[in-house]
């Protein structure tokens, strides 16, 4: 394993990516720039292939194993975009996933990996239990574990975004990112932080079970406890034995800022009905951190990653519907 991850890591996963991920556009924040009395951009990660940023990371580490491993598969332990990212590009990649999930993840959930061809292995009655299964398939099948963010590969990955950011902006000066393990904040960070080593990268997370900011905040990872959010793409911990994330954020990352639930419901609302984007809680906290006056100084290039959209039609078409007098207000 390398000792550090570098900017040409971040090339060579792009060059190694590309006919699995697409380039993303970023585009001008029609109905928000005037509020934010600057020029915003969205990266917008949700057209992604499987609605997240995720297949970026899996993507780059799958296709970095060498042939006889990535054919004894991949496995992981994930409910959300990491697992659908890793059973579509093993698909591509044309090796087994095994996604690994409690008897409380729902249905719909299991569903959406088996759409995407992963195979779902159901163990237990938490995400620790459920990692046992994981754990023995590595074990007893050679198969490897594909971690969701502490891993040089999975950072170098999500660090693609950051590259076509730079390309597409390339006086970008403000760069807000929504954390959860940090691996994508890390590879966006590295990015930037390269061409223009002047500008702000900006984490946000929600405010109830925030690892990365409690962690940064004691200076160590630490757990935290997990609580339902919005922005439910963000939970989970950072892992108490964190080898790249933690360090990486302490020393790119400018600052993390956090976000209620309730800011966050008027920010997927806000782009639900004023931008006319389906952005989930976890990819609309950048915005709702601008909407909430909590960037302070928002500069003149601004790029926001609007990360994920994969949310429940309905339960966002109820948060639109609850957040319109809010909506109202902004004329
Ligand atoms: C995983 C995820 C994040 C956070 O990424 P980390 O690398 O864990 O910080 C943000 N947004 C969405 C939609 C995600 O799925």
């Amino acid at each position: 394993m390398p000792d550090a991850i570098n900017l040409g890591d971040l090339y060579a996963a792009r060059q190694r990516i590309a006919g699995i991920v697409r380039r993303t556009p970023l585009v001008p924040a029609e109905a928000l720039s005037p509020l934010a009395g600057t020029a915003v951009h969205y990266k917008l990660e949700t057209l992604q292939a499987t609605g997240a940023f995720k297949t970026r990371g899996a993507a780059n580490k799958i296709l970095s194993l060498p042939e006889e491993v990535r054919a004894r598969g991949v496995t992981t332990v994930s409910t959300g975009n990491h697992g659908r990212a890793v059973a579509y590009v093993a698909r591509a990649a044309g090796c087994r996933a095994v996604v690994c999930l409690s008897e409380l993840v729902p249905e719909n959930k299991k569903a959406a990996i088996r759409a995407v061809g992963g195979e779902v292995k159901v163990h237990g009655r938490s995400q620790d239990e459920a990692a046992e299964i994981a754990f023995a398939l590595e074990r007893d099948e050679g198969m490897t574990l594909i971690n969701p963010f502490d891993d040089p590969a999975i950072v170098a990955g999500q660090g693609t975004v950051g590259l076509e950011i730079v390309e597409d902006l390339p006086r970008v000066d403000t760069v807000l990112v929504p954390v959860s393990g940090g691996g994508l904040i890390g590879g966006v960070a590295m990015a930037i932080k390269a061409a223009n080593p002047w500008a702000r990268v900006i984490g946000v997370s929600m405010d109830r079970g925030a690892a990365m900011y409690e962690s940064q905040k004691a200076g160590k990872p630490i757990l935290v406890e997990e609580v339902e959010s919005l922005a439910d793409s963000l939970g989970g911990g950072i892992f108490l034995d964190n080898k790249w994330t933690f360090r990486l954020v302490r020393g790119l990352v400018d600052d993390l800022i956090l976000v209620t639930e309730e800011e966050i419901a008027r920010a997927m609302a806000f782009l639900l009905d004023r931008e006319h984007f389906v952005v989930e809680g976890g990819g609309a906290v950048g915005v709702a951190a601008i909407l909430a006056g909590k960037v302070k100084n928002p500069s003149e290039n601004c790029a926001v990653l609007l990360s994920g959209t994969n949310v429940d039609s309905k339960r966002l078409r109820r948060i639109a519907a609850e957040q319109a007098d809010w909506l109202d207000t902004l004329g």
